[in-house]
């Protein structure tokens, strides 16, 4: 069983759930979750450091990753 691990995202139908994201009740794939977090005006990011940003631009956090890849989880 294929689908035992993965679901396929209800939202664009051609990405996969992580199964540990569907446990927390989610139907999207990660892309999607995103797109779905952008459409509202601010996504509140909860940081290990224990402050928050707010993110107003999924570009900017590419970027970041981009630019730190390798670096900082
Ligand atoms: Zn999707």
């Amino acid at each position: 069983m294929s689908e035992d691990s993965r679901y396929l995202c209800t939202s664009c139908y051609g990405g996969y759930v992580p199964h540990a994201r569907w446990k927390l009740g989610y139907s999207t794939c990660l892309p999607c979750g995103e797109q779905k977090a952008k459409e509202r005006k601010h996504t509140i990011v909860p940081m290990p450091k224990s402050n928050y940003i707010v993110v107003t631009d999924y570009s900017l956090l590419v970027g970041l990753n981009s630019s730190h890849k390798g670096g900082v989880r």
